[in-house]
């Protein structure tokens, strides 16, 4: 019986001090329908994909009814917003559980939107239809790029109107995470825990997600180390395709080293460093090329709550994480030049390939190009392509790269293939995205949607058939906007 429809849950979130999350079902909705439903990724967790894409799915995917073997429960957490300090929690998400898949791995099954909790702070528990749809698109596609990320299971409207600026279709999106364990989450514990509890959370991250290193001399250090190294090598592939999260708050940073919360984030089309999306960032704080940094200060905040794991001594502690807290830029530095060297073709070290790279980009900046398609027009051996050809300065860059390409033993193909594999084709374009949302959510057409689900799950296929998806819009009259 617990296994039905392939569920095979084990809620050790639920044997966890109480503090950390509130027992509460998902409130039920009135008429939930499947929208879209992620058949390869619910057949690789495991479930039954024929009988879930039916009704019964309907009504597990609206929380209306709780799959055998369920815990429901909204978990505590507190958290960084745009660096003020708030204590937060799942206000409109559900855990239902963790699901152990055939091969024995743990993920999180979430309903994001499924009702208030007592975390929801005068908010309504829901969410719009839209938000949802690209939170679904945008996570199917990073995970697509390599980019370890939370996944969409479902998306289910409810037959519920929500009120934001303008009347919406209510729906529901099923998460699947790693984990939900937040940089927030040691905040919460650092503040309104024992020691006890941090130490039992600290613990329970440990063996969840670093089991390896969980017997170590000291596990925390550890843990914090470890932690440091899965955001370097995440955030340096942001960086690498042009991915601006846009919300990177404390409590939007899971531990697991997922991309998580798929709100205001967007892929960067001009070069421009200063590139922010979000209509709430109106400082910048999470533009493009300050998403390093700001993953940098998250960590710091996540190493003071470990501080009384790591020493005894305060000021001992305090070095021990600083010493720490340096390896990330080192680290991430080091994963964006060995990126980017890919997606120029280069195999070999050169000290030089920095200033190479660093000319391509202040050209891009300068000339307003397109970053994907500018890798990707060198990716084609189609310079002309790119708008930066027929400058002086693009002509005597571009000798210089095919000099570099000469001072190595890989032969042009082999550089080429390189290439083909670090720089995708396809991206979530925004005014392709916009375009699937808006037959989906005024139409009920989810067929553009489908369409552009299906070219994304193959982002490094450099064909002529899916090139309409690497073209620009036709205009960019006003600058593109994203909402949370
Ligand atoms: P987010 O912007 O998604 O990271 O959410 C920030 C905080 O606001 C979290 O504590 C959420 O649970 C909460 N929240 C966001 N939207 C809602 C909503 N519609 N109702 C209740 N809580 C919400
Ligand atoms: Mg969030
Ligand atoms: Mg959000």
């Amino acid at each position: 019986e617990a296994k039905q429809r392939g569920w095979n849950f084990d809620n050790s979130y639920a044997r966890l001090p109480k503090l950390f999350y509130s027992r509460i079902n998902p409130t039920p909705v009135p008429s939930p329908e499947i929208v879209i439903f992620n058949d390869r990724l619910a057949a690789s967790l495991g479930l039954d994909t024929q009988e879930l894409q039916g009704a019964d799915g309907a009504e597990i995917f609206a929380g209306n009814q709780i799959p055998e073997g369920a815990s429901p429960l909204a978990q505590a957490y507190a958290g960084h917003q745009f660096g003020y300090f708030n204590m937060l929690g799942d206000g409109r998400t559900n855990l239902l559980g963790e699901h152990i898949t055939p091969q024995g791995i743990r993920v999180d099954i979430q309903l994001k939107g499924a009702g208030p909790t007592i975390y929801s702070r005068g908010g309504d528990g829901r969410a719009a239809l839209g938000p949802m749809l690209r939170e679904y698109i945008i996570s199917e596609a990073m995970s697509a790029l390599g980019i370890p990320t939370t996944r969409s299971l479902a998306v289910v409207t409810t037959g519920e109107t929500v009120y934001r600026e303008t009347e919406q279709q209510g729906a529901i999106v099923t998460r699947i995470a790693a984990s939900h364990i937040r940089v927030g989450t040691f905040q919460f514990a650092a503040k309104f825990g024992t020691p006890q509890d941090l130490r039992a959370m600290a613990d329970y991250t440990l063996q969840r997600h670093f089991a390896e290193v969980a017997a170590d001399e000291n596990p925390y250090l550890s843990l914090l180390n470890e932690v440091i190294k899965r955001q370097a090598d995440l955030i340096a592939k942001w960086q690498l395709v042009g991915f601006i999260h846009g919300v990177m708050n404390t409590d939007n940073m899971a531990l697991s080293g997922e991309t998580i919360d798929y709100g205001p984030c967007a892929f960067m089309d001009v070069y421009d460093p200063a590139t922010v999306f979000s209509s709430i960032d109106s400082q910048g704080r999470y533009a493009y090329g300050n998403q390093p940094r700001i993953a940098s200060w998250n960590l710091a905040r996540f190493a003071e709550t470990l501080l009384p794991l790591l020493s005894e001594n305060e000021e001992e502690a305090i070095k021990i994480a600083e010493n720490a807290l340096a390896h990330f830029s080192e680290r991430y530095h080091r994963n964006w030049l060995s990126g980017m060297r890919a997606k120029l073709g280069i195999f070999n070290e050169e000290v030089q390939d920095v200033t190479l790279i660093e000319e391509l980009l202040s050209m891009m900046h300068k000339y307003g190009e397109d970053f994907t398609n500018t890798f990707r027009a060198l990716t084609l051996d189609k310079p002309e392509e790119t708008f930066l050809f027929g400058t002086a300065e693009f002509a005597q860059w571009y000798e210089q790269w095919q000099a570099r390409l000469g001072r190595q033993q890989e032969t042009k193909d082999l550089s080429q293939q390189l290439m083909r594999t670090s720089n995708p084709a396809i991206i979530p374009r925004n005014h392709r995205v916009e375009e699937a949302l808006e037959a989906a959510v005024k139409q009920g057409d989810y067929s553009v949607m489908k369409r552009l689900l299906q070219v994304l799950s193959n982002p490094f296929a450099h064909t002529t058939e899916q090139s309409e998806y690497s073209a620009l819009p036709a205009q960019t009259a006003r600058p593109y906007r994203t909402y949370c």
